[in-house]
């Protein structure tokens, strides 16, 4: 496939992502140049050998997602905010249709400083119930995951790409994404963590803006706003498939080391 080509069918990806939010249209803004970072990164070849990956190696063990993390939708502000004004800004929030339905916002928890932040999903039935994320089940498993690394809770960030719990715990819909994921780009802009890891398939696309697959995306770095990201399954999933803990170790492992190697 030529190089233009393949572009091409970048952004036809990154426009469908938008319109399957529910965005109709499109701004016209300043050229984004660290979207399109040096010539070398664009020659960059796939991770693995399927062409229309959006997943493109730029350093040893890095890699970027093509379509950039920062589009010309984004809405993260230029100001340094702090965490609680992010927060004040959310207020009681009525921005979408999970606002009847939530018993209270799971805005995150965790140091806001922290080095590392996890991004999970949305609140399930436990979290709404106390306005805390990963509380329940998965989320005693994701704290057995930090502390295998040797941190504790209090040490990192955690909160979801929702606020509010989808009734039934179904799957996030385009536009509640819309209204919330906004605050969560300005949650990360305010703590400016070094690495992100992403819980599962719906947090990892989101973030990334792509549709690959979480088993393509998990176990490396991918270049996103300033941090590295790491995409790894959700702990919810691991308690249904316990046979892949051993991936989630490897991945976190990757994390600690990579954090090590800062100090
Ligand atoms: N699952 C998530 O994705 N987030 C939570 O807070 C709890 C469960």
């Amino acid at each position: 496939m030529s190089e233009r080509k393949a572009i091409a069918d970048q952004i036809a990806q990154h426009l469908e992502f938008y319109r399957d939010l529910g965005v109709r249209w499109v701004a016209r803004g300043r050229a984004d140049d660290s979207a399109a970072g040096p010539e070398k990164e664009k020659r960059a070849a796939p991770v693995s050998g399927n062409a229309h990956s959006a997943v493109h190696t730029v350093a040893p063990g890095v890699s970027r997602v093509f379509a950039s993390t920062r589009s010309m939708f984004d809405a993260v502000p230029q100001v340094n905010e702090t965490l609680e004004q992010v927060r004040e800004d959310i207020g009681d929030c009525r921005r979408c249709k999970l606002a009847p339905g939530r018993r209270n916002i799971v805005f995150g928890s965790g140091n806001p400083h922290a080095e590392l932040m996890f991004v999970g999903e949305a609140p399930g039935a436990d979290e709404d119930e106390q306005g805390l994320p990963f509380v329940g089940r998965a989320g005693q498993l994701l704290t057995r995951i930090i502390e295998a690394i040797e941190m504790r809770r209090e040490d990192v960030y955690i909160c979801n790409i929702l606020k509010c719990r989808p009734p039934g715990n179904r799957n996030p819909e385009p536009d509640e994404i819309a209204s919330c994921e906004p605050f969560l780009l300005r949650q990360i802009a305010a703590i400016r963590p070094k690495v992100i890891c992403a819980l599962g398939s719906f947090g990892a696309q989101t973030l990334l803006r792509t549709k690959e697959p979480i088993s393509r995306l998990r176990g490396q770095f991918i270049e996103y706003q300033g941090a590295r990201l790491m995409a790894t399954f959700h702990p919810a999933y691991l308690l249904r498939n316990p046979g892949e803990k051993r991936k989630v170790w490897e991945d976190v492992q990757k994390i600690r080391d990579y954090l090590l190697s800062l100090r």
